[in-house]
């Protein structure tokens, strides 16, 4: 087990051009830039930031875009590259096989989570061991007895924090893969394929960077987020998301004479949660199942206000969740005889699968695609929901293909540089399919 600081771009360069030569790697020889590209990328702090009003939500990722995404993007290739006010950096690689009539889109987006992000220094662990990984000097470790995904990886070339960041493998990972396959088709014409678009945008984390996507500009027949965790994860079904937001009103007096006169609102909001059915929480439910999730709850005898997730795979399901939730704000209402509890819902993202089950076509293609590369593919539900999740009701289906991270957004997330080799493998594979 090998481990090597990057601090420099040319530290990098000189690494990566010793390591070629003393270990013979194969996976530097076919991609020769991945590595480097993304060490390049997760070195530049582009976290979002919910509470922003703008735009891309941070100037960082405006400029990431601009200074170091657009640049590359013609360098690899790409045709027509041009930056969008709704944030997304976009390009073109044209067919260069006129047999090949689909449109085909990869997206992937470039903040981070609400995690540190300010120099981010990753360690590239060579070879690992399958033992426990130092995290720098931070004190904390990468251990398989915590994680047990890193059995998986035994072998492998891992890329980790040092501790004090998140990595930002979700979704650096995604853009350095695309970009990679990118530069490989344009170096390997005799590949054919048709027209690829490629798009690059913000705030994914904060949930509102697809909200401006702009399809009609984007024009393919369907497209991929590259956006997911371990290898073969192929995914077309997200929960269905709605937002809900409580408030309270009380009455406050004097508590030695409130007898029959006090309205707590705190406990009006006690009460509201507990006719909430007890099992359908986060912490209780996995798979298909659906729930309602306190996010927050504030407030005094006065007011109080609450706010809460909902989530659910099926439509019906989703449907009579909000409307329990107006059945007990409606019943409590009546009983106190006064409307104290105000209820707004408020739909988030739907399930991408009612759009994508009219065509399982990006489903079949990626699925054979991942099985001739020898890639099992996972094809599970997301419980979560992602940039496709609105971009494939704009018109786009939008699946999500793996990208590689582990253990997203925190000081111990991961990536393997064999996974993004296999998903760059997978995006040109899917681009360079026909039908037999
Ligand atoms: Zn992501």
């Amino acid at each position: 087990m090998t481990f090597l600081f990057f601090s420099t771009l040319s530290e990098t360069y000189q690494y990566a051009k010793i390591d070629l030569n003393q270990n013979e790697r194969r996976d530097f020889m076919k991609y020769p830039n991945l590595l480097e590209r993304f060490l390049t990328y997760v070195k530049v702090n582009t976290r979002s930031d919910e509470t922003s009003t703008t735009t891309p939500s941070t100037q960082s990722q405006v400029d990431f875009a601009n200074n170091v995404l657009i640049p590359e993007m013609k360098r690899v290739g790409l045709e027509n590259v041009y930056y969008l006010p709704n944030g997304f950096a976009i390009g073109t690689l044209p067919a260069n096989d006129p047999s090949f009539t689909r449109k085909i889109g990869f997206i992937s987006h470039m903040d981070t989570a609400d995690f540190n992000a300010k120099n981010i220094q990753p360690q590239v662990i060579e070879n690992y061991d399958g033992g426990v990984i130092p995290l720098g000097q931070s004190g904390f470790n990468l251990d398989p007895a915590d994680f047990a995904s890193l059995h998986k990886y035994k072998g492998q070339t891992l890329i980790t924090t040092d501790g004090t960041t998140l990595l930002g493998a979700d979704d650096k990972s995604g853009i350095a893969e695309i970009m990679t396959a990118i530069e490989y088709l344009s170096a390997h014409p005799e590949i054919k394929h048709g027209e690829i678009r490629v798009g690059f945008g913000p705030d994914e984390e904060i949930g509102v960077g697809a909200d401006k996507f702009d399809a009609e500009d984007f024009n393919v027949d369907f497209a991929y987020t590259v956006d997911g965790g371990p290898l073969g994860e192929l995914q077309y079904e997200t929960f269905s998301a709605a937002g809900a937001e409580l408030t309270f009103q009380g009455r406050n007096v004097h508590p030695g004479t409130a007898k029959d006169q006090m309205i707590n609102a705190l406990q009006l909001a006690i009460d509201f949660h507990n006719q909430l059915p007890e099992a359908d929480r986060p912490e209780k439910t996995e798979g298909y199942q659906g729930f309602y999730h306190l996010m927050n709850l504030t407030g005094t005898v006065e007011e109080a206000q609450a706010s809460y997730i909902i989530r659910d795979f099926e439509t019906n399901a989703f449907e009579n969740r909000k409307a329990t939730m107006r059945t007990i704000a409606d019943k409590m209402n009546q009983e106190l005889g006064s409307e104290r509890i105000n209820l707004t819902l408020k739909d988030q993202y739907y399930n991408m699968k009612q759009v994508i089950e009219k065509d399982m076509t990006p489903i079949t293609i990626a699925k054979a695609v991942m099985e001739s590369l020898d890639i099992q593919p996972i094809i599970e539900p997301i419980r979560g929901g992602t940039d496709g999740s609105k971009i494939s009701f704009m018109g786009i289906p939008t699946p999500n293909l793996f990208a590689g991270g582990e253990n997203m957004h925190g000081r111990f997330e991961y990536v393997s540089l064999e996974t993004m080799e296999r998903a760059v493998d997978t995006i040109i594979g899917i681009v360079s399919y026909q039908e037999k």
